[in-house]
């Protein structure tokens, strides 16, 4: 998937950070069971191709969520068309809004609180969740936060039971980010290393697009793996034989394009190759968050992202020894309203200090750039 380029038409906003995560005048200690205050939150999640809402309670824990996946819609231009993206969200949000409702058993005036995405992603399918979540938070005179989308997805695993106790290393796998960091507790997040070209996700969709699988290819080459015989083809780990913790993945798929332009092309060298492609990034994968593991003390090792779906990927991390390791549900490793739901409940000190009415978005928000809440 193409990162959106799309911050050159949106000002950086510095005045956004500020009423975000800098007022909250929150002190204790986060702990997942002592959230303080029933809050129920309101998620909403527009930041690219799916639509996700979802209701998070601080004592019951998520009361409901509902998504919709725009993949049908975008399979066809072989990629997410922006545009089609946003006009879809502004038609499901607040259909999707009225069923979360009616599955927890609530009313709009239930709601203490809106957590909306408010970046990275597509500028214009950001500014349609933002725009409903603060016009509704507004109407019902409750805060309204903007959420970091890998925020969410760093997040998400602690939405499991067992949840994961801080610190830990998290690893993000996902369509625009391949992302280690330490995280000490939320908000306080350390890069310890990222991709310096294609994302996991993203490498994975290209490769399965110049095998002639569908968008997102991702998934159908992991199911295409299966059938692939081991070793056949040995494609190599990049950037482990030095020191670091960055990744680079777009040369895999050009090995990728090189091998399958070399072979008769039948069904059974496409999963030979899909195979060989996937084992090495998840060598990859597993030998960097054993670096970041070791440098950073952590026994603790967080997943999340839509390719932390991978069954290869969570095989391979599972066998680490002396590692504990969490990961989201299935049904969360993509994008979803859950995590941003969950997100809010998590930063609620911050949100019940939200009265500006104005609102940006911002396509390109780096992790590093939040604070505890
Ligand atoms: P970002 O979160 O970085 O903004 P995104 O929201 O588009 O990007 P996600 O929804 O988290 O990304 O993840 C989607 C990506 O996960 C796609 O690239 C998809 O191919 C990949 N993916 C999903 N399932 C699997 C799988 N089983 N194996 C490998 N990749 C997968
Ligand atoms: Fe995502």
């Amino acid at each position: 998937m193409e990162t959106p380029n799309c911050t050159k038409y949106l000002p950086e906003s510095k005045q956004l950070n500020h009423f975000i995560y800098k007022k909250g005048h929150n002190t204790h200690v986060y702990s997942q069971y002592s959230l303080g205050k029933k809050m129920r939150v309101l998620g909403i999640e527009s930041s690219c191709d799916e639509t996700g809402i979802a209701i998070y309670d601080t004592e019951k824990g998520l009361l409901a969520h509902r998504l919709f996946s725009q993949i049908a819609m975008h399979a066809e231009y072989g990629g997410v068309v922006p545009e089609l993206a946003s006009r879809d969200h502004i038609r499901k949000t607040l259909p999707l809004i009225e069923e979360v409702l009616s599955e927890a058993g609530l009313s709009r005036s239930d709601i203490d609180g809106i957590a909306y995405t408010a970046g990275p992603g597509l500028a214009g399918a950001l500014l349609v969740g933002a725009a409903i979540g603060r016009s509704l938070a507004w109407a019902l005179n409750i805060p309204a936060l903007a959420i970091n989308h890998m925020e969410g997805h760093l997040l998400s695993p602690l939405l499991e039971t067992p949840s994961p106790a801080f610190p830990f290393v998290s690893l993000l796998v996902s369509g625009g980010h391949t992302l280690l960091v330490d995280v000490k507790g939320v908000g306080q997040y350390e890069l310890l290393g990222e991709s310096i070209d294609d994302a996991v996700g993203e490498a994975f969709d290209k490769t399965a697009k110049l095998l002639g699988m569908d968008y997102p290819g991702g998934p159908y080459l992991a199911a295409k793996a299966e059938q692939g015989i081991a070793d056949r083809f040995v494609f190599p780990r990049p950037m482990t034989n030095r020191p670091g913790l960055d990744f680079s993945f777009s040369g895999l798929k050009t090995f990728a394009m090189n091998t399958w332009l070399d072979t008769k092309q039948t069904e059974q060298d496409k999963a030979d190759i899909a195979l060989a492609f996937q084992t090495a990034v998840v060598e990859t994968l597993a030998i960097k968050c054993k670096r970041a593991l070791k440098q950073t003390g952590h026994k603790r090792l967080v997943v999340a992202g839509g390719v932390s779906a991978n069954k290869a990927l969570r095989h391979k991390l599972d066998s680490m020894k002396g590692v504990e390791v969490f990961y989201p549900r299935q049904a969360f490793c993509s994008d979803n309203g859950a995590m941003i739901a969950f997100a809010g409940a998590m930063r609620h000190e911050a949100m019940k200090h939200q009265d500006v009415p104005s609102f940006t978005v911002r396509p390109r928000w780096p992790l590093n750039e939040l604070s505890p809440p």
